[in-house]
């Protein structure tokens, strides 16, 4: 069998696919081969979203996007925006929306029907896709770049590099080994550590409130500075604290040192007066009832026994023993309830890894390396990572498509 290709891409994930079918779109003359160490392609692909696929967001600011050099991202997220994204996918067959939030699905809703039409796109355009391949070390060279592989050795002019990194665990393929050839070849990495991820606290109380989600602000402090913050649905576990918001700020726990906690605020919709106002209040209302009723109007019944408990009041002490000191203790506890943050929940848990190929080692326009002609990296493994929303799988194909670009214009000339 001829194993030589104008392209070989490392992983068929979302990166790697969209970047092999673009390339064929463009230009059917190219030869491309994906090489995947799974059995089947674009396994992470299927579980994003919660098997909805969130491509892409209305909202493009690059603040949504971190690392080293954020800005490295711009280009591609520019040259390739939300619009772009959306007729590529309609191109295959995928129309998206976006919700009332900005996030943009597939119409269908369903992961599987991305992967679907990226793979028999893919197929259909003549990529010859290997499933059980594993790259396992590459020897580059100006003339052709020669990849060792479980399934044997193919040769390529062209190498990208869009094996993801550890988010998701290994059952989707993502144990960063890649990253590890590439280290070994002379590439710089920056620390990689989970993002968008579960919280795991000190959690004697997240233990007894497991289950029950509430509407909240919740910031993550470190030494006492506030990190980031985020408002929407936080989930009690028994491990530790999770749901959108939270997932949103774990980024930096594991980056930085000092003392961590999780704040949440449970009414994050008023001042601190307005719920001491509301305290007195009740207290005047619910004179007759114990403590143990105080706040169920307020918030959920169990939170709201918790709280009061940890306010030093006891459950069966009458509502009209509260005094001043009491109310305030209560108050503060709804506007600040704090919980020591240990660590997240881990890559297997992530939905992305913070850090990853130190990105000025490649041009921002094209993805290749500065140091070894045609070879590329997109996607996951580089140094950049985007919030929950749909940014990491819009970087990803945006990526891809610019180092498509930069093939489709090298082959041209080459085969010239
Ligand atoms: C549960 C979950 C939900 C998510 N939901 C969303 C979402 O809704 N929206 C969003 O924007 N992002 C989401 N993400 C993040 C998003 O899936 C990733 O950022 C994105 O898939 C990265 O694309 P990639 O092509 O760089 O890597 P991947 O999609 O991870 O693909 C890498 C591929 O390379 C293969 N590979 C690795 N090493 C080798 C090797 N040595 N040889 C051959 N093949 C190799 C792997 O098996 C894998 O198939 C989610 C992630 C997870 C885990």
């Amino acid at each position: 069998m001829n194993r030589t290709y104008d392209v070989c891409i490392i992983g068929g994930g979302a990166s790697g696919l969209a970047a092999a079918v673009y390339i064929k779109q463009k230009n059917n003359g190219i030869s491309v081969a994906i090489l995947e160490r799974l059995n089947r392609v674009g396994k992470k692909l299927i579980t994003t979203g919660n098997g909805r696929c969130n491509i892409t967001n209305t909202d493009e600011a690059i603040s949504h996007y971190h690392g080293e050099d954020p800005a490295f991202a711009l280009y591609a997220l520019k040259k390739y925006g939300n619009g772009a994204i959306k007729d590529f996918f309609f191109s295959l067959g995928v129309p998206l929306f976006a919700d009332d939030t900005g996030r943009m699905y597939p119409l269908s809703l369903q992961a599987s029907s991305v992967v679907d039409a990226l793979r028999f796109s893919a197929s259909a355009l003549g990529v010859d896709i290997f499933t059980e391949c594993e790259v396992t070390d590459v020897r580059f060279g100006e003339k052709g770049n020669v990849l060792k592989t479980t399934a044997g050795d193919f040769t390529a002019l062209n190498v990208i590099f869009a094996a993801g990194l550890y988010s998701g665990g290994a059952k989707l393929g993502c144990d960063g080994k890649a990253l590890g050839l590439l280290k070994s070849k002379g590439f710089k990495t920056v620390k990689t550590t989970p993002a968008i991820v579960q919280v795991k606290t000190e959690n004697a109380v997240t233990r007894q409130l497991k289950g029950i989600k509430v509407n909240a602000a919740a910031a993550l402090v470190i030494d006492g500075n506030e990190v980031r913050s985020e408002v929407g649905e936080v989930l009690f576990c028994d491990y530790g604290l999770s749901g959108p918001p939270v997932l949103q700020i774990a980024r930096e726990i594991e980056r930085r040192n000092g003392y961590k906690l999780i704040r949440l605020d449970l009414m994050p919709n008023k001042s601190i007066n307005e719920v001491l106002n509301l305290l007195f209040d009740l207290k005047k209302v619910l004179f007759y009832r114990n403590l143990d009723e105080y706040l169920s109007g307020l918030l959920n019944k169990r939170l709201g026994q918790v709280i009061v408990k940890a306010a030093g009041m006891g459950l069966s002490q009458p509502v009209s023993s509260l005094d001043e000191s009491g109310i305030k203790r209560i108050a503060g506890i709804i506007k600040n309830f704090e919980f020591k943050a240990i660590s997240t929940a881990g890559f297997d848990n992530s939905q992305v890894t913070a850090g990853g190929l130190d990105t000025s080692a490649f041009d921002p326009q094209t993805l290749m390396s500065k140091s070894f002609k045609n070879v590329y990296a997109i996607g996951e493994i580089l140094d950049i990572d985007g919030d929950c929303g749909g940014y990491n799988l819009h970087f990803a194909f945006s990526s891809a498509f610019c180092a498509a670009d930069s093939i489709i214009k090298g082959c041209c000339y080459d085969k010239a």
